[in-house]
């Protein structure tokens, strides 16, 4: 495995696997990796012969006031888990070689980026849709891989890619989960024991809104109320949204039908929390 932090010793090392007849998989982080990452990584272990794992703490996805300063670095114990699961190469830049010079170019994907965390972080899709577009744009591999941990965040690359036809598949893969049902994220170790305990009921709220779904109940309003009263009982825990939409658009819905996404953000102290789940009942 190699690790590499310019440019050109990247699309070096791409080029000569190419070349070689291998297929190109690409796995995007921020670093502090977890079992979730891993989840990528064997994805395109599995399909790919020549796998890519970007490190890179993107400055232009983050808000003023937002945790880029403090965010988790941990190359060394990164490295070692990218060696283990049989990495090609690790490319870890610089935000100076990521941005050179003032950025003037940027790509902003309409409507999708517009709910959800769009409406709570203003900017952060433009900076996520931009960095990933470059990061394409040096590694091109044949197949990137996301995780449905960031089903809005999938959403954006997957048009992006289809809107710019730029020449790759993307994977979504299913999210990775705690034995209490926590999504795994590089946040969750901001989080104090007693956090950590009221973070479960973010699935606990998913649980729910899968419960009454299954039980008939259509109207989101009243599945939305029970996921605040589930939310509502870890105190300390502040709801930036509980929302139901259509799984494709992420348009709001009126009432449950086909494939919808059922999504949660709060803050638990300083440290923010998303998650998700898609209920599909376009077979009923
Ligand atoms: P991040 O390092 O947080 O930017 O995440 C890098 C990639 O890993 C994104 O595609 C995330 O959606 C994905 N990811 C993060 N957490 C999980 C998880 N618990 N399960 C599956 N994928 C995840």
């Amino acid at each position: 495995m190699e690790i590499v932090s310019t440019i050109a010793q990247v699309r070096e090392l791409v080029r000569e696997a190419r070349q070689g007849g291998k297929k190109i998989g690409f796995v995007p982080t921020m670093g502090a990796l977890h079992k979730g990452h891993a989840s990528l990584i064997e994805a395109a272990r599995g399909e790919c012969e020549f796998v890519v794992v970007s490190i890179f703490v993107n400055p232009t996805q983050f808000g003023a006031g937002e945790d880029f300063e403090k965010y988790p670095q941990t190359l060394d114990a990164d490295s070692e888990i990218c060696e283990k699961l049989g990495v090609s190469l690790i490319f870890s830049p610089s935000a100076k070689e990521m941005y050179p010079s003032e950025q003037l170019a940027w790509v902003e994907v309409e409507k999708l980026t517009e709910g959800l965390c769009g409406a709570c972080r203003p900017g952060h899709f433009k900076g996520v849709a931009t960095v990933c577009a470059k990061l394409f744009n040096i590694v091109r591999p044949d197949k990137a891989y996301f995780g449905q941990k960031d089903a809005q965040q999938a959403a954006v690359i997957k048009r992006m890619v289809a809107d710019l036809n730029m020449p790759l598949e993307i994977v979504v893969c299913p999210t990775v989960r705690e034995a209490d049902g926590l999504a795994m994220s590089s946040r969750n170790r901001y989080l104090s024991d007693k956090e950590r305990k009221d973070a479960a009921c973010l699935y606990k709220s998913l649980e729910k809104c899968r419960e009454m779904i299954e039980g008939g109940e259509r109207k989101t309003e009243r599945i939305l109320s029970e996921m605040r009263k589930v939310l509502g009982l870890a105190r300390g825990i502040k709801v930036e949204y509980v929302s139901i939409v259509d799984a494709d658009t992420l348009e709001g819905v009126g009432g449950v039908g086909g494939r919808i996404l059922a999504a949660v953000a709060v803050r638990i102290g300083s440290t923010r929390l998303i998650d998700n789940i898609i209920v599909d009942i376009s077979a009923d």
